[in-house]
């Protein structure tokens, strides 16, 4: 365990210079205070967490304190925004403080989010407020707990400052960690500018760090766009297996290495609604539930586009028709563990489909559906469940199916099927209402809630003693809550 001076630390992404990314220091919070921590988080720098507690924690992460050694620098990206080009984004409120190595040799960017204005700032203030960075705090630990890539949390820090959104609130910021913060906006930038030696500076950097496998095949950069290709199919695969809506899936939001990246009004579904749009001002629906997967294409063609001078187009139109087989292979394969089964069978795909056109027609907790299903037997389970239906008859005949097609997987004891399902369907997840009572406290200056709600989400499939309220279908009030979309 370390103390907090004694991070190590490496930034490679700076050494790059200065057309990747501009030196900022960051501007410090009034009276910055402790909300949350993690100490998963903590431990991948092996950080003690007693010191989450002490004063020169909340200094550092609240803007106050810099690591002689740390680097900050504001990084520059482009990206396609609801599926027009803007040309100049980056990091206009973010800030990469550096990059830290642990005792096991890994690398960890520390990113500081809500860190005041940067040349990337545009028409914004820089901050960030304490509702969305608790929101992005509770999401990153929550999804990683369920085996979902994400970037990590390691703390919010609040503070008095104020900050203007639709009401005067007060500034917070995250503590963001991943391996990387290049998104794919980052190749967009350098190719629409023209700027090839820089482009090509970036590719290397990425390989050499995050894809160095791909070095040993004979066309690296095409071994490394399969990889990413690859690791996004997975990733969205389990968004929809696991009812998770992202919101935002700009191409400046989607990070090269796969993780689910860059927090804004994203949602967990409450009831089934492959519809689903938590987006308010995603008024087309472009990135709705359903959406998603296309839209995952969509945004690794945009990528694709920006590495034509490293790879042909053939080339990259074959890795990209990897995409959706390998997207429906691994959703597949999730949805069958989620219904218990081991084996495959060429039906199982029709049977998910079938059960999930019934519970949007009936608007069924998605969640809670399957922690029950393996509550009990198959044919025990699904005849108390069948009062959450309202087509009784379509749910039977779905029942028969499903019981049957059980019986074919093996002849399991009641234990055993229990086991097996609780620990891939969660019985606790980051409900937009529990995110919602946990920040209407915090705002009024009791952090106790979102300390619980990230422990009970930290152990999703674990049922906690005590802990029945985070396992419930939302109320009436908190079904349909617009999440602002200003953060
Ligand atoms: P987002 O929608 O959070 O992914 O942000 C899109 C772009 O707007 C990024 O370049 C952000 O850095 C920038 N941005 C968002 N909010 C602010 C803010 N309050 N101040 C400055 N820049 C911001
Ligand atoms: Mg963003």
């Amino acid at each position: 365990m370390k103390a907090l001076d004694k991070l190590t630390f490496d930034n490679r992404f700076a050494r790059l210079g200065d057309a990747f990314s501009t030196h900022v220091l960051p501007e410090p919070l009034d009276a910055p205070r402790l909300v949350v921590a993690s100490e998963a988080a903590m431990a991948l720098l092996d950080l003690d967490p007693a010191v989450a507690q002490t004063p020169v924690f909340a200094e550092l992460f609240g803007g106050h304190k810099l690591w002689a050694e740390a680097e900050p620098r504001a990084m520059v990206y482009s990206g396609h925004q609801f599926g027009g080009y803007t040309p100049q984004l980056g990091d206009g409120r973010g800030l990469l403080l550096g990059e830290v190595y642990n005792e096991a040799g890994e690398h960890w960017d520390l990113h500081l989010k809500g860190a005041g204005m940067t040349p990337y700032s545009r028409m914004g203030d820089g901050r960030a407020v304490l509702r969305s960075s608790i929101r992005e705090f509770l999401a990153s630990e929550a999804l990683h707990a369920l085996g979902i890539p994400s970037s990590r949390a390691l703390c919010v820090i609040g503070s008095d400052t104020p900050v203007w959104r639709e009401k005067q609130e007060r500034g917070a910021m995250v503590l963001r960690m991943a391996h990387s913060h290049i998104r794919f906006g980052h190749f967009e930038y350098f190719y629409y500018t023209k700027k090839p030696e820089q482009q090509a500076l970036l590719a290397e950097h990425v390989l050499n760090l995050h894809y160095p496998e791909c070095r040993e095949q004979p066309e690296p950069y095409l071994a490394m766009f399969r990889e990413i290709v690859e690791r996004n199919a997975e990733l969205i695969a389990k968004w929809q297996a696991y009812g998770f809506c992202h919101g935002v899936m700009n191409t400046d939001n989607m990070s090269i290495l796969g993780i689910t990246f860059d927090f804004g009004p994203f949602a967990f579904l409450d009831d089934f609604d492959a519809h689903f749009i938590c987006n308010h001002s995603d008024h087309e629906g472009r990135y709705s539930f359903s959406n998603q997967v296309p839209i995952g294409q969509w945004n690794l063609s945009a990528l694709a586009q920006a590495l034509t001078p490293f790879i042909s187009v053939d080339a990259l139109k074959e890795a990209l028709g990897l995409y959706l087989p390998l997207y429906q292979a691994n959703y597949l394969d999730l949805m069958r563990r989620r219904l218990g089964l081991t084996t495959a069978e060429d039906d199982d795909q029709q049977l998910v489909e079938r059960l999930l056109k019934l519970m949007q027609n009936s608007g069924v907790d998605y969640t809670l559906f399957f922690r029950r299903l393996g509550d009990e037997s198959a044919a025990l389970a699904v005849a108390r469940l069948r009062d959450d239906f309202v087509d009784l008859a379509g749910f039977d005949a779905w029942a028969e199916q499903y019981k049957a097609r059980v019986a074919r997987d093996g002849d399991y004891g009641e234990e055993q099927r229990r086991a097996r399902m609780h620990a891939v369907n969660p019985l606790y997840i980051l409900r937009n209402y529990l995110a919602q009572n946990a920040i209407a406290a915090a705002e009024s200056g009791d952090y106790s809630e979102v300390r619980r709600l990230h422990e009970v989400l930290s152990k999703p499939f674990e049922e906690q003693a005590g802990m029945e309220q985070y396992a419930q279908r939302p109320p009436d009030w908190g079904k349909h809550l617009e999440i602002s979309c200003s953060s």
